[in-house]
């Protein structure tokens, strides 16, 4: 039992709604220590820290990489790699995520606005925003200073946000999507189809991209449940005029069937896992090259 193993073999993959308190008092200090380390340069590496792996994003017609989304990773001194699943939701609890959340947009923006000053214009970069996050009055003024700071244009930054999440508040929650759109950034409803947000909340929100939730991505080839569910996102997605993104795209049977059915973008382990800003860097030099030769003839 994780109680048995003492504090410093924390059971970190205990799912985290069944976590003793104790349990999340030690990891809420582990968050503590990280995100300090994470802010402070520093600070001994041994402390843990986070950093950002980034997942492309590809247009499902010509299979090139358009955009990149931000997914937070901590690894953890003494437990390795904690999956954000584990530590998301205490991070929500405690408050926590709003600091981690902020330097989550400017780490983000600064990469993008790296990628685009080495000559790899064009590319989007999404970040996924938690309720707390949302709902705190200076999102807008952060989310400001980071464009500032990074220089990149707000066109380039995109928010991904939850159903749940913005039928909390309805009203505030629109209220806020018209700011950072007003700002010129983009707003995408993640997982879609999983949370509880009517469609006549749907259509007052200033989003610009529906994410298929990869829970309906998964049984594909098989279920014609799934399938209908696939189909019924992207002709409502299309017909609000919004573009369309399947998440958890795994085998080619799965891109397939959406390619067939009109759906726009695609993300997931079939063209690439989430991977280190580097490994973005070298990818998109590829496609550039690529994209050279193609015109060379
Ligand atoms: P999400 O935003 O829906 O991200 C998609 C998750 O699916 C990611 O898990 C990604 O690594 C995983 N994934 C990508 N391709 C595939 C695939 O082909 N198959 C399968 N089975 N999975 C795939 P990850 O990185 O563990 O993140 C989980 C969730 O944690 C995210 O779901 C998001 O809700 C949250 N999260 C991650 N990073 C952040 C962050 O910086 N801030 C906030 N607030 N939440 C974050
Ligand atoms: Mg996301
Ligand atoms: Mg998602
Ligand atoms: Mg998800």
């Amino acid at each position: 039992r994780a109680k048995d193993l003492g504090k410093h073999n924390f059971q970190f993959y205990t799912r985290e709604m069944n976590a003793s308190v104790e349990e999340k008092l030690v990891l809420l200090e582990g968050l503590r220590k990280a995100l300090e380390a994470t802010l402070d340069a520093d600070a001994p590496a041994h402390a843990g820290r986070f950093h950002l792996v980034y997942q492309p994003k590809v247009d499902l017609r010509t299979g090139r990489m358009f955009g990149v989304e931000a997914l937070i990773r901590w690894r953890h001194p003494e437990h390795g790699l904690v999956p954000p699943p584990r530590f998301i939701g205490l991070a929500e609890e405690s408050g926590l995520i709003v600091a981690i959340g902020e330097w989550v947009v400017r780490s983000a923006c600064r990469q993008a606005q790296a990628w685009r000053a080495a000559g790899l214009e064009g590319l989007t970069v999404s970040v996924n925003v938690s309720a707390r996050q949302f709902e705190e009055k200076r999102l807008v003024e952060r989310v400001a200073n980071a464009l500032r700071e990074s220089g990149l244009p707000p066109s380039a930054l995109e928010l991904e946000v939850t159903e749940s999440l913005l039928m909390r508040d309805l009203n505030q929650a629109v209220e806020r999507m018209r700011e950072l759109k007003a700002m010129g950034v983009s707003l995408s409803i993640d997982d879609f189809g999983t949370g509880y947000s009517s469609l006549s909340a749907l259509k007052s929100f200033p989003i610009s991209t529906l994410k298929i939730d990869k829970s309906f991505v998964r049984d594909l080839a098989d279920s014609t449940d799934d399938q209908a569910i696939a189909l019924a996102v992207i002709s409502l997605g299309h017909r609000l005029n919004l573009r369309v993104i399947a998440e958890g795209v795994e085998t080619e049977q799965q891109r397939d069937f959406l390619l067939a059915h009109e759906c726009d973008e695609m993300q997931g382990y079939l063209f690439s896992a989430p991977v280190d800003a580097e490994r973005i860097g070298e990818m998109l030099a590829q496609q550039a090259r690529r994209d050279r030769m193609r015109l060379a003839g």
